[in-house]
């Protein structure tokens, strides 16, 4: 049989996919509102998702994007995964160190397309953190995914690559990821995307074929470690551990938690979230930050809560690049002690002294985490 008609799950799921958003999408996202409350149609989801709500519902319901109730968001409902089993998964080393110890992820913030400062910043990280992960970010695109992926291997990394919905139609998003499953990834986060905000890439259209949660589905029927985030904090408060367990079920092995006011918080989300029967293993967020531009830039993030009285600290210390550091492990050190987090990711731009030097910063935190074990 020519490798052209072999019909792979990658290939099956793609079909189903498209044959149901093609014919019955619509039928679909009524049956997603109809779980939710009686909505409208002009009052729908401007993301199109049907496995909402995402992570940007404001604190009074409404949406993100317009200004109406997030139709996800009123009714109190998860949408139950509705899509094909996902296939058993494959091996994985990420996942198999975090059954051993502490895995450290970190995000990667590097000087877009600049390839050179990518394996720079790579250099700076590898030693130290399990996986960089890759973001997306919507007024700062960057070299192809595929391509991120292959530059940070190539420096001895382990990528794990953001996928967004936002800026891809549903034809690229599946390219994207069989040229991830073929480049060999740690994971793929697999987002909806947030909004783009007024006044960023004029002309440039928000496309939203599908959502994140479809979007794992196609990762892990490709083969691929399936992550997926969650917004712990984000209103509604409530849905969101059930929620996680739907994404579960669409095909997600990991969680990459937004950052949580508290421990309390994310040790109460945790158990709701294993209550409510997920046992995806979960990676919560750590804030790194030393100076006031970047404990601003999390500050602003939807959904992400630092402790002013921390960040206070940080900042008035007299060296705040060790205060920075020293809070940041600690935090990490907290939360990993919550039942079912397997994992941290440091997360924001460190420091605005440049990239390598905020590097140097978070190599530093994941070396104190790990203990010099990463990769
Ligand atoms: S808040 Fe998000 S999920 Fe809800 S309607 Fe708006 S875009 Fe859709």
């Amino acid at each position: 049989m020519p490798a052209t008609a072999r019909c792979t799950p990658l290939r099956r799921l793609i079909l189903r996919i498209g044959l149901r958003d093609g014919l019955a999408g619509r039928a679909a996202r009524g049956r997603a509102r109809s779980q939710t409350g009686p909505v409208p149609e002009d009052d729908g989801c401007p993301k199109r998702m049907e496995y909402g709500p995402c992570g940007g519902v404001r604190p009074d319901l409404t949406c993100e994007m317009a200004a109406h109730p997030c139709p996800f968001a009123v009714g109190g409902e998860v949408v139950a995964w509705h899509g094909e089993e996902p296939p058993a998964p494959g091996p994985s080393a990420l996942l198999e160190r975090a059954r051993t110890r502490p895995v450290v992820l970190t995000d990667l913030t590097v000087r877009p397309f600049d390839a050179a400062n990518v394996r720079a910043v790579t250099r700076i990280l590898a030693g130290s953190c399990d996986a960089l992960l890759v973001g997306e970010h919507h007024g700062r695109p960057d070299f192809p995914p595929a391509l991120m992926a292959t530059l940070i291997r190539d420096m001895g990394g382990q990528p794990v690559i953001t996928l967004s919905c936002r800026d891809r139609n549903r034809v690229v998003l599946e390219q994207e990821v069989a040229g991830l499953a073929e480049v060999g990834v740690a994971g793929v986060l697999c987002v909806t995307g947030d909004g783009r905000a007024p006044g960023v890439r004029l002309g440039a259209t928000q496309v939203f074929d599908v959502d994140g949660t479809r979007l794992a589905a196609l990762a892990a029927a490709a083969g691929l470690v399936a992550a997926v985030p969650e917004a712990p904090d984000a209103p509604p408060v409530p849905i969101r551990p059930a929620r996680l367990r739907e994404k579960q079920r669409a095909g997600a092995r990991l969680a990459v938690l937004n950052h949580v006011g508290s421990v309390d918080r994310l040790a109460a989300f945790a158990a709701a979230a294993r209550a409510a029967g997920a046992t995806v293993p979960l990676v919560a967020g750590v804030a790194v930050y030393t100076d006031e531009h970047s404990a601003s830039v999390l500050q602003r993030f939807p959904g992400l809560h630092l402790d002013p009285e921390q960040v206070d600290a940080v900042l008035r210390a007299p060296d705040p690049v060790a205060a920075g550091i020293a809070a940041a492990v600690a935090e990490a050190r907290a939360l990993l002690a919550v039942d079912g987090v397997v994992g941290v990711n440091l997360s924001g731009s460190a420091s605005a002294r440049g990239v390598e030097f905020a590097a140097g910063i978070k190599a530093e935190v994941g070396r104190r985490i790990s203990g010099g074990r990463a990769t």
